[in-house]
């Protein structure tokens, strides 16, 4: 841990043992009863598996394509159950994991990949007001707090890089920062107001879904999809109690097991955790500032992303990034102790003025961690599935694209997007186990070693750089 944060104290972790492990924003939506599963056999022109923002949005965009094709989405547990019910909200343009992460890896079609992703961003804005979702969106833009002196040295050229691509960013010296937000942890501020905001992530799932089912997408819920077996010119999906007999299939999976082996080689699954507050009192709220809601991150290799809810409540999550060996998603492991007392220290050290403030919910989630740090894309069983999957943390805005392109993949449709590299080529892959959990804890232990060095990359991280892989979550 970095000498930055204290450890956790007993009052730390009082201030979470009565929060609810699950989702607010799932917590927070009407009750509704869960579509029925697939029972027998159901015929499809496509069937999606996986009902999060990556399949919602495929099943959008193969409805706007064409009304009268048949589409069919069977989702595990409900829809939204995944990471698209249990994110942060914060929702970003970028379709590379930042335009550094961008550079570094697909250099020469980043003015591509940023305007494509401008347009995905204004494209998720007309969507959400054409068909009538109220996901409560913020355009209040991204706020990254600077903590620490070496972190200085990194906002000239952060600035530099976002202003290069045509970004309206606010540069905040200590006061300036300390009079949006007040913490007396910051130092400095870069404030990106250009394709960043926030939303609630439980809304959005849950008005995809009703928007596709106004279009007439059947949705199955309680269907886990157990394999795929092509057929004739199409594929069957197999279920526990039918099966899905479709000419195309979408995977929209992330981080849970995978139905293709080829999926398995290039995603991990990273647990990443939230906690979120009740919400604040006047007073606590006027002791914060933070008048203008701006989604906010602090800048080590290991951040923390926070922001306010509808309600003025705090959410407050990330730093670790926990792999656990064999990558099991499970929903016992949505409650991890050790991190949200973490968490919760990290918390009161941001904002002194809150301590008594008490968590009400907290829970975890699988983030499909792919070792270029953003989605990538593929084919098999010739060419009648397709894939989108690798968001790695940051897929709130890009499962828009991510489907889009998936979906023109498997019709076979070429556009500017298809023919990039970025779509053609797949990441490094992991390592299979036990080598696996090797390099990934390796990897995370030399970049907390880094913040504790300030900043300072060790010959394993250069080495990956220069290799252009990574691990983030
Ligand atoms: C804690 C956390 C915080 C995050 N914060 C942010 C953020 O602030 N901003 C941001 O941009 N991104 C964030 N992300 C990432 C973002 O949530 C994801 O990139 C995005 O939601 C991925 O959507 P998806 O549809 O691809 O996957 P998911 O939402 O995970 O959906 C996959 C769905 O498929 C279902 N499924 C899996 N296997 C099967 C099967 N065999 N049969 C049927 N159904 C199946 C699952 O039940 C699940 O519902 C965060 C993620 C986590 C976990």
């Amino acid at each position: 841990m970095s000498e930055f944060w204290p450890a956790p104290t007993g009052t730390d972790r009082a201030a979470y043992a009565d929060a609810e492990v699950r989702p607010f924003w799932l917590a927070a939506l009407p009750p509704r009863d869960p579509a029925p599963p697939v029972s027998g056999t159901v015929h499809t022109e496509l069937c999606i598996v996986g009902g999060g923002f990556t399949g919602l949005w495929a099943a959008l965009h193969a409805k706007a394509d064409d009304p009268d094709r048949e589409v069919t989405v069977l989702e595990a547990d409900t829809v939204g159950f995944g990471a698209s019910g249990r994110n942060g909200g914060f929702v970003v343009s970028s379709l590379t994991h930042g335009i550094g992460n961008g550079l570094a890896r697909f250099g020469p079609e980043m003015p591509a990949l940023e305007r494509l992703g401008a347009e995905n961003f204004a494209g998720l804005e007309a969507d959400v007001a054409r068909h009538g979702i109220d996901c409560r969106l913020e355009l209040t833009g991204d706020l990254v707090a600077i903590l620490e002196p070496y972190q200085e040295a990194w906002v000239e050229d952060e600035v530099e890089v976002l202003r290069r691509f045509g970004h309206d960013v606010v540069v905040l010296d200590g006061p300036a920062v300390r009079a949006e937000v007040d913490s007396p942890t910051y130092r400095a501020g870069i404030w990106d107001r250009t394709g960043t905001g926030l939303l609630d992530p439980g809304r959005l799932a849950d008005g995809l879904r009703a928007a596709a089912e106004r279009l007439g997408v059947r949705i199955f819920e309680g269907t886990p999809a157990e394999a795929l077996e092509p057929r004739g010119e199409g594929v069957d999906v197999r279920t526990p109690h039918g099966r899905v007999r479709a000419r195309r299939v979408l995977l929209a999976t992330s981080a849970f097991p995978p139905l293709l082996r080829a999926i398995r080689r290039y995603v991990v699954p990273v647990y990443d955790y939230a906690l979120v507050t009740e919400p604040l009192s006047a007073e606590q709220r006027a002791a914060i500032g933070w008048r203008r809601r701006q989604g906010l991150s602090d800048g080590a290799n290991q951040f923390h992303y926070y922001r306010l809810t509808h309600d003025d409540r705090i959410l407050y999550g990330g730093y670790d990034a926990v792999y656990r060996y064999g990558g099991p998603v499970r929903s016992a492991l949505d409650d991890d102790d050790r991190t949200f007392a973490r968490l919760s220290a990290h918390f009161f050290h941001t904002f002194p003025q809150l301590r008594g403030l008490h968590f009400a919910y907290r829970w975890g989630g699988a983030i499909d961690t792919s070792s270029r740090f953003s989605v990538f894309f593929g084919t098999a069983h010739a060419g009648r599935v397709a894939y989108a999957v690798g968001y790695t943390g940051l897929g709130v805005g890009a499962t828009r694209f991510g489907a889009r392109v998936a979906l023109d993949l498997l019709d076979g449709r070429e556009t500017e997007a298809t023919r990039l590299r970025y779509v053609r080529r797949r990441p490094v892959p992991f390592p299979p186990e036990p080598l696996r959990y090797g390099v990934v804890r390796l990897t995370q232990n030399r970049m907390a070693a880094a913040d504790r060095n300030a900043g300072r990359r060790g010959v394993w991280l250069r080495a990956l750089d220069a290799l252009g892989l990574g691990f983030d979550s």
